[in-house]
């Protein structure tokens, strides 16, 4: 006997959820939601660890957005707590404030600088270049080839496994490059995080729409396709998985990521380095572009303000994608976007299946990006 359901939406993370809330509770429609995951959140999910700390399951998740519909959608499910995300990079034997700011350049020279000398000698060491077309020149055009090779080159051969010339602008573009002392990492207008984490936040969205949404975990999709009947799919699993491979596999990058907890009295050792009781390094993220295998370590307890006498840190390092790895990071290249137009192609001519979200639409997208993404989708749909 089938199971009847107006949608079947495939992964239940941020767009998935996003899409089932929003058609139960706004068209009165029923939806399977099927991941092959044991958990509800995507990417985004995040757990109290054995030491009873709140961490981020799948690397660092920091939300912004300058998009008031999406903060006003998301905040019918959750508080905020507001932080600054603030990281520093480690290298060269030393802590640098991180992105490059007039803190950063103060460091570098050893002297006492404004804005405008700053933006001075940024100009004689720039190589100017009218329209970046790769991540080297994006960064090499605004900064010069020293304080690249400091932070960003080591980084991004590690995270990609491919020179920044191999990569879109956008990749190292996305890192701000400011002359004066704001050295947030991000320069969206709203930067907070879900106040009681963001599982509690993707439980009260099901919960809205308990009685038309049924989640069922620790299945690929393809296992209910024949017992299931539904007017049209929603797809956010990995776009070239959905079409059987056929138009070649797509490039994604990888992680693994290895946990370490502290308990107050192993970490007075650490008071030196954190420069705070109770925390193991000085930020909440640590970047290392030139030493180690890892890229970043991060100790989320700093972002959450969680009063907890333990740490967890988080050691991540990049990884090819293969057999047992997840698909993290679609790979933003000139090359890449060649294979994934031809499955764009095939996407945009299945006339009951939408593609959403990172995955599907093979694009490096943010989470407020692909909230904005589900809630265009359903306007879409709404309309039909
Ligand atoms: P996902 O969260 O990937 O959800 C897709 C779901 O589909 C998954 O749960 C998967 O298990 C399921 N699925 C896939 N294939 C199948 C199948 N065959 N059958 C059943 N289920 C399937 N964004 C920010 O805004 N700020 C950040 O600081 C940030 N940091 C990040 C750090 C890391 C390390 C990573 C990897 C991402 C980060 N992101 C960040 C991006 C953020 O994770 C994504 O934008 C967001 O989670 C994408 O949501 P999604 O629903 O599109 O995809
Ligand atoms: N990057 C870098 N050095 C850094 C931080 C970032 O070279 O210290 C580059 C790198 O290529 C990275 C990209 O900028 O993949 C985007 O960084 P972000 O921190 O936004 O990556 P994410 O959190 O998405 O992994």
């Amino acid at each position: 006997m089938a199971w009847n359901f107006d949608y079947l939406i495939i992964g239940a993370g941020f767009s998935g959820l996003t899409m089932a809330e929003r058609l139960a509770t706004q068209k009165g429609a029923t939806s399977l939601v099927v991941d092959k995951r044991a958990h509800i959140g995507g990417n985004a999910y995040d757990r109290y660890d054995d030491h009873g700390v709140l961490i981020h399951n799948y690397g660092p998740h920091y939300f912004r957005t300058n998009s008031p519909r999406i903060r006003e959608y998301l905040s019918q499910f959750t508080e905020w707590h507001p932080v600054d995300y603030r990281i520093l990079s480690w290298t060269d034997g030393a802590y640098w404030p991180f992105p490059i700011n007039l803190n950063t350049f103060e460091q570098f020279t050893g002297k006492k600088s404004t804005p405008e000398e700053m933006a001075a000698t940024l100009e004689k060491w720039r190589e100017p270049v009218t329209s970046p077309a790769n991540s080297e020149e994006v960064i090499v055009s605004q900064v010069g080839r020293e304080l690249y090779k400091k932070f960003f080159e080591g980084y991004t051969l590690k995270q990609w496994r491919r020179h920044p010339r191999d990569l879109d602008a956008s990749v190292c573009g996305r890192i701000p490059i400011r002359t004066n002392r704001d050295d947030r990492y991000l320069t969206e207008e709203f930067q907070a995080l879900p106040a009681a984490g963001y599982t509690r936040m993707f439980e009260r969205m099901i919960a809205s729409c308990a009685d038309r949404v049924k989640i069922l975990l620790n299945t690929g999709y393809r296992d209910v396709l024949p017992h299931v009947s539904f007017k049209r799919m929603i797809y956010t699993g990995p776009v070239d998985e959905y079409f059987d491979f056929s138009e070649g596999r797509l490039p994604y990058r990888s992680l693994r990521f290895e946990e370490e907890s502290f308990t107050p009295q192993q970490l007075v050792a650490r008071e030196p380095v954190s420069g705070k009781k109770g925390f193991w390094q000085p930020a909440m993220q640590v970047n290392y572009p030139n030493d180690h295998d890892y890229t970043r370590i991060v100790e989320m307890k700093h972002a959450t303000g969680q009063l907890c006498e333990n740490t967890t840190i988080v050691r991540e390092y990049p990884d090819d994608f293969g057999l047992g790895r997840e698909p993290y990071y679609p790979i933003p290249a000139p090359d890449t976007s060649a294979v994934y137009a031809r499955y764009k192609e095939r996407a945009d001519a299945e006339p009951d299946t939408s593609f959403i979200g990172r995955l599907a639409t093979y694009k490096y997208y943010n989470m407020d990006q692909v909230v904005g993404m589900a809630l265009a989708e359903f306007d879409r749909i709404s309309r039909k």
